[in-house]
């Protein structure tokens, strides 16, 4: 396996015009801030330096987000958090999406997203046009994805085909001692279900919005105003591959969810530099 250069995080403040952050497994786990990032953040503001926060969470309005680290003692504004949710309406505006209804699973805020989209929430109970998973929280787990993969088995069966969003495709995430389900793990169920009953059938998939996609980083260069950027995160299917896709450099921080012996090498994307610590 080919070594990867170490890097520090003074280093990378020298080096680069403003650094992107993960959340989980960088500045936060579940339930609050992970060791440095607190002091880290504090320091990045007394030197002036930009950072954005690139997050797949789709769970929780930039406002609510920045409120929640700010309890955590991370000093983030709005403005510097940029989350999948906020994804939904420039994608629901480039496939004419506004005004349909929107089945949604996810808290309160995800229906805040689908809402500044243009879309009409409905149950998942009820005939949707469009499929939104936003979170693994917020709702009635079993009794949701029972009424969804019911609802989208009488639509396959007439036919029709109907969008499948998910702007948050992370599978797990690291909790304060062990490992959650995210959201996109309930896609990859309902993805599987639909294909064994639809053998053959091409349209069975996920649209993934967040990392490793790259309409992510294309916000945080339009807002840094630079692609002179180094995305400091814990995972290397979406931080680092990510990063790597739209062509900036990246941090890989362990202690998260990769374990590098188990990914294949700089073919499929490869950080930059390790980073030890905050
Ligand atoms: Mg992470």
């Amino acid at each position: 396996m080919q070594t990867i250069p170490s890097a520090t995080i003074n280093e990378l403040i020298e080096r680069y015009e403003a650094l992107l952050f993960d959340a989980y497994g960088v500045l936060v786990h579940r339930d609050g801030p992970l060791p440095g990032a607190p002091e880290l953040l504090a320091r990045l503001n007394h030197l002036g330096k930009p950072f954005y926060l690139v997050t797949n969470s789709a769970a929780r309005l930039p406002e609510h987000a920045a409120q929640r680290y700010q309890r955590f003692g991370l000093a983030i504004e709005p403005e510097q958090i940029i989350s999948s949710g906020g994804l939904l309406k420039p994608y629901f505006a480039a496939n004419k999406l506004q005004g349909s209804r929107c089945a949604i699973l996810g808290p309160e805020d995800t229906f805040h997203f689908v809402s500044q989209a243009g879309a009409l929430a409905v149950p998942p109970s009820e005939d949707f046009d469009v499929l939104v998973i936003g979170d693994q929280v917020g709702f009635p787990f079993l009794e949701s994805m029972d009424d969804v993969l019911s609802r989208l088995i009488s639509k396959f069966d007439r036919g029709e085909s109907p969008p499948l969003i998910l702007p948050n495709p992370d599978l797990i995430y690291p909790k304060a001692s062990g490992f959650g389900m995210t959201c996109g793990s309930m896609a990859v169920v309902i993805e599987s279900a639909l294909r064994q009953r639809y053998p053959g059938r091409k349209d069975i998939h996920f649209v993934h919005l967040g990392k490793p996609e790259t309409p992510l980083f294309e916000e945080a260069a339009r807002r840094a105003g630079t692609r002179n950027l180094v995305m400091i995160g814990d995972q290397m299917d979406t931080d680092i591959r990510g990063a790597c896709r739209f062509g900036i450099d990246s941090a890989l921080v362990f202690g998260g969810v990769t374990e590098l012996a188990f990914h294949a090498g700089p073919a499929q994307g490869w950080p930059t530099y390790q980073l030890a610590s905050l």
